[in-house]
């Protein structure tokens, strides 16, 4: 079953630009998935189209066969995302960030408090709990924001560009992280312009260059083409 169908998706912005142009890909339940692209191919846009975030110009979205213009709701819920940039109220202490998270999800705070605690011990954030979010590093922080994704445990993780300006050691632990919750059935999207990110985690790709898929295939198909 596919965890992700696209079909014919366009996007056309207020100002008349055109930033997709009738996609259509799928990913199946479980993979491991790279969505590559240049700055600006349309990879955020795209994104921001399954998760609601962006309105869609014309085309189909199915998150595990929910349409997301029928069933936003239990499509939403399906789906953790991790965006590029941070947007979370850096007063707050980490795990109140979490467990408002819970909240938002209609959880009761006692399994947030449960949750904050698997999440941030897993990503090596668990004595920063009490720090308002403005005291901890980008790297840490990038880490708080896959951990706030994870706490309504979402079978479909999406990540823009999840190691952007992380340093190398950061990064690594974060594909041990990200390999490990893929191994466990959550299904993972990332999008990256580091091929070299794509080829360590990922099984499949699809290539999108200025609002159009050039390619979807495995990494290994990819790989031997180079
Ligand atoms: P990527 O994530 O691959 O870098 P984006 O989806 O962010 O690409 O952007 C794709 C294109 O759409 C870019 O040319 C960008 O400038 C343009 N774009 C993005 N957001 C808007 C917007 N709100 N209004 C107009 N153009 C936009
Ligand atoms: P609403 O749908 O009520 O307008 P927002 O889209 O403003 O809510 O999101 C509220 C909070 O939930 C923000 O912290 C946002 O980053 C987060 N959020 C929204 N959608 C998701 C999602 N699919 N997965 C994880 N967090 C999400």
């Amino acid at each position: 079953s596919h965890a992700l169908t696209i079909e014919n998706l366009k996007k056309i912005y207020e100002n008349r630009f055109e930033a997709l142009k009738g996609v259509s890909l799928s990913v199946e339940e479980g993979d491991f998935f790279a969505l590559l692209g240049a700055n600006g191919a349309g990879k955020s846009t795209l994104i921001g189209i399954i998760t609601s975030l962006v309105t869609k110009t014309a085309g189909h979205v199915e998150i595990f066969g929910h349409d997301i213009d029928k069933d936003f709701s239990a499509a939403k819920r399906l789906i953790g995302l991790v965006p590029q940039e941070f947007n979370f109220n850096v007063f707050e202490p980490v795990e109140e960030i979490l467990v408002n998270q819970a909240g938002y999800f209609g959880i009761p705070r006692k399994t947030g408090f449960e949750r904050a605690e698997q999440y941030l011990s897993q990503l090596g954030l668990w004595d920063k709990r009490r720090c308002q979010a403005r005291e901890l590093s980008g790297g840490m922080k990038r880490r708080l924001m896959i951990a706030r994704a994870l706490v309504h445990r979402p079978r479909l993780l999406i990540l823009d560009e999840p190691t952007a300006g992380v340093d190398i050691e950061i990064r690594r632990s974060m594909w041990v992280f990200l390999r490990e919750l893929n191994k466990n059935g959550t299904t993972i999207i990332l999008t990256t312009h580091y091929l070299e990110e794509a080829e360590s985690l990922c099984r499949n790709i699809a290539i999108i260059d200025e609002g159009k898929l050039v390619e979807q295939s495995s990494m290994k198909n990819l790989l031997s083409q180079l």
